[in-house]
C-alpha cells in the first residue's frame, strides 16, 4: 500500500508548494515567513523542507500546506493532491503508520501556534508596562520624590519597553529572536511594574 505522505512529500518540495500558495520570495530563494510578521525573508528551503528561523519551525510540503491553509495533515495532502495532480488514491482508511504521523504533524503545528501565542500575549504586557511610565510622565503634579518603586521603574524603562515592543512586532527575524531569548530578564523588568 502506497505511504501517500512519503509520496505527495517526494512529489511536492515545501519550495513548490510555497510557491504554488503564493508566498514572496527574495533572489536567494528565501521567501516572507506568512506565520509572523516578516519583513525579511526568513523562511529558508533545503531538500524539499522549509524552516522559519524565526518561529523556529520547519517541515515539508504537508506541514506548510497545512498550517498555511488551516488544514490537519490529511487535509493538506488532499489538497496538494488536487493541485498538483498528483492521482494519488485517497479515499481508503489511514494505515497506522499514517495514523501517526497525522498526530505528530499537530503536535508540531501546536509548536507554532505556542510561539505567536507567546509573541502577542509578551507584546500587549510591554505595551502595558509603556503605559505606566507614560501616564506618570503626563501628570502635571507628578512628585518625582514620591514614587513607588514600581512607578520609578516604569518612568525610568518606558522607552525600553517601547523599544522592546516595537522590535517583535516590527523587527528583523534576528532582534524577535533576541527578544525572546532575553525574555526571562525582561520579565522581571514588567512585573516590577504590572506586579510589584
Ligand atoms: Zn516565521
Amino acid at each position: 500500500m502506497t505511504d501517500v505522505f512519503r509520496e505527495v512529500r517526494e512529489r511536492v518540495s515545501a519550495q513548490d508548494a510555497a510557491r504554488h500558495y503564493g508566498l514572496t520570495f527574495d533572489r536567494r530563494g528565501w521567501a516572507l515567513c506568512p506565520f509572523h510578521a516578516d519583513k525579511h525573508p526568513s523562511m529558508s528551503f533545503h531538500k524539499g523542507r522549509f524552516r522559519c528561523w524565526v518561529c523556529d519551525v520547519g517541515g515539508d510540503s504537508i506541514d506548510l500546506t497545512a498550517r498555511l491553509l488551516g488544514l490537519d495533515a490529511m487535509g493538506a495532502v488532499e489538497r496538494l493532491n488536487a493541485d498538483f495532480a498528483l492521482a494519488l488514491p485517497l479515499h481508503r482508511k489511514p494505515t497506522q503508520a499514517e495514523a501517526q504521523q497525522a498526530r505528530r504533524r499537530l503536535e508540531v503545528a501546536g509548536a507554532h501556534n505556542a510561539f505567536e501565542e507567546w509573541r502577542s500575549e509578551f507584546i500587549n504586557r510591554l505595551n502595558a508596562a509603556f503605559r505606566e511610565g507614560h501616564l506618570l510622565l503626563l501628570e502635571d503634579d507628578l512628585d518625582m520624590g514620591r514614587l513607588t518603586d514600581g512607578q520609578a521603574v516604569a518612568i525610568r524603562m518606558h522607552e525600553t519597553f517601547e523599544h522592546w515592543s516595537d522590535a517583535l512586532m516590527f523587527g528583523t527575524p534576528e532582534e524577535q529572536a533576541q527578544i525572546f531569548r532575553e525574555r526571562r530578564a525582561i520579565t522581571k523588568w514588567i512585573d516590577k511594574v504590572l506586579n510589584p
